[in-house]
């Protein structure tokens, strides 16, 4: 599921919008065909014994490799850019997190961890990385300089910028500088922002990681990992990957390819979206704060303005104190909102949420309850409309 070469781009100096749009693209490869064929393999034949033995041949085994596989990690690789030194699949955003700080650690080292990090990440540094005897310290996201925290034996450190449900934006540069000057390696959940808002590998990170089951799926009907590592890291990635053998299928190799398409426009217009219900609420009594990374009122909003070319459609508010009840009725009232896990998809969701079990180097206790909202590609005004209904009910169950 790997494909190590991201040099000679065929399209030189595009914009990244442009990338999403040809990155990997080979129609020559595939009789005209725009897209490449979706190959269900485990064995591939060869001619003859020696062929077999010398292992001749493009392709070797299914899980080695496919036209569907090459095409899809081909085009991640250019649209990630020119640092990036090979791309890995795996079936879920989860397992991409854990396999590349599997594949930056050894027994005996120790890692930092944002204290944000998505709450499954911090369970496998808990659980399955202590067990490999890989110690863990999460710090404060908005500290800055990590250099005070750095043990001798830190081999890593791993940020989620923003976070995905409190959205403080980490000084990924500043960070970075300080991990490398101590030869620890830099992993970023870039989920959030993905290569078009944010160029993780130029920023200073070793081994971006995305759940592709948001915005490179943006229809919310597959599951996806993608790692992206420089030549620094790459080796070890594949090698972590490939002998746990892990790989994706097929199928939802396809429809990550048929998403990244176009994923670039469906970007632009949740940043639109987005921004515009956030500074909505920010207009709204209800409302004590807005939690998205390009409003003032985001913890890391400069640090933001600095680095990131765009925001998604994901961000936060908390609600002025009002009773649990009344929360619930606001959200119970939305009609365009689905309550659900996830997000990056074509629809709009919301959920209610608390950081009292996903914290340990910080406490998060904002005044008010805290809800999430995922803007999709319905039209912005009705969901305005919508919004406004829910805070009809939440006026009247008060
Ligand atoms: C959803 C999510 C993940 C996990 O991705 P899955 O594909 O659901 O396993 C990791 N990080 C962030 C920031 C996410 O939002």
């Amino acid at each position: 599921m790997t494909k190590s070469s991201a040099g000679g781009l065929p399209h030189p100096g595009v914009k990244p919008a442009t990338r999403f749009v040809t990155g990997g693209s080979d129609p020559s490869s595939f009789h005209g065909f725009v897209n490449p064929p979706v190959v269900h393999a485990s064995t591939v034949l060869y001619r003859n014994v020696d062929d077999y033995l010398g292992r001749r041949g493009r392709y070797t085994y299914g899980r080695r490799g496919t036209p569907t596989s090459e095409a899809f990690t081909a085009a991640l690789a250019e649209i990630e850019g020119p640092q990036c030194a090979g791309v890995t699949l795996l079936p879920s955003g989860l397992a991409a997190g854990s396999l590349a700080l599997q594949s930056a650690l050894n027994s005996g080292d120790h890692v930092l961890v944002t204290d944000n990090v998505y709450g499954p990440t911090r369970k496998f540094c808990d659980t399955v990385l202590a067990r490999c005897g890989v110690t863990t310290t999460y710090f404060d996201p908005l500290i800055g300089d990590v250099a005070t925290l750095m043990q001798p034996n830190t081999r890593a450190i791993y940020l989620e910028s923003p976070g995905s449900l409190t959205f403080e934006v980490q000084d990924v540069p500043a960070m970075a500088a300080a991990a490398h000057a101590r030869g620890a390696v830099v992993l970023m959940d870039n989920t959030w922002a993905s290569p078009l808002y944010f160029h993780a590998l130029d920023k200073g990170v070793d081994l971006a990681i995305q759940s592709g089951s948001k915005y490179i799926g943006g229809h919310s009907d597959l599951m996806l990992g993608v790692v992206a590592a420089n030549a620094k890291c790459w080796p070890r990635l594949n090698e972590t990957v490939f002998t746990m053998g892990l790989c994706v299928g097929p199928d939802d190799m396809y429809l990550g390819l048929r998403g990244l398409r176009t994923m670039a426009v469906r970007l632009a217009h949740h940043n639109q979206a987005g921004l515009k219900v956030a500074r909505w609420f920010a207009e709204r009594a209800e409302v004590a704060r807005v939690l998205h990374p390009a409003l003032g009122t985001c913890p890391g909003h400069a640090v933001w303005k600095r680095d990131f070319t765009g925001a998604s459609g994901l961000f936060s508010i908390v609600l002025k104190p009002v009773p649990e009840t009344a929360v619930h009725a606001f959200i119970d009232a939305l009609t365009l909102f689905g309550i659900g896990a996830s997000w990056g998809g074509f629809e709009s969701l919301v959920i209610p949420f608390d950081c009292d079990n996903v914290r340990s180097a910080t406490t998060w206790s904002p005044g008010g309850p805290g809800v999430r909202f995922h803007i999709g590609l319905e039209d912005v005004d009705d969901l305005i409309a919508d919004l406004e209904r829910g805070f009809a009910a939440l006026a009247a169950a008060r």
